[in-house]
């Protein structure tokens, strides 16, 4: 059974999405820690920070790109905000599907 941001990228349960293209999808976190609090996740899946290697540069490289303009589509990019990634139990994690939050539209 493929996991719950997989559901959302393959449109098997809703999301409030920001921006999507054939790498990444972007969307509003359900419960949201910040005023604006959104979710960077690949289309492909990958477990955490743990579970990636050099053959996944490239997505990696692409999704820190793509950042500012999802920032930018959250109307926090010039106010500021602030990426995380939460990786393990330690961490915090509690979906294994590697994604980076982007928090922002007030003081951190
Ligand atoms: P983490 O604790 O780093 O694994 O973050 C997982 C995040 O996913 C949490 O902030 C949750 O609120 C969020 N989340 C879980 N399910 C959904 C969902 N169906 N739609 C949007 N965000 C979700
Ligand atoms: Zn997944």
């Amino acid at each position: 059974m493929s996991c719950i941001f997989c559901k959302i990228i393959n449109g098997d349960i809703p999301a409030n999405k920001i921006y999507e293209d054939d790498k990444v999808l972007a969307f509003y976190d359900i419960n949201p820690k910040a005023k604006k609090h959104g979710l960077l996740i690949p289309k492909v899946h990958r477990e955490s920070l743990n579970d990636i290697s050099d053959s996944d540069s490239d997505i990696i490289a692409y999704m820190m790109i793509k950042i500012k303009d999802i920032a930018e589509m959250m109307g926090i990019k010039e106010s500021g905000y602030r990426v995380v990634s939460n990786c393990g139990e330690d961490g915090g994690q509690e979906v294994d599907h590697i994604h980076f939050h982007i928090l922002g539209g007030e003081k951190l």
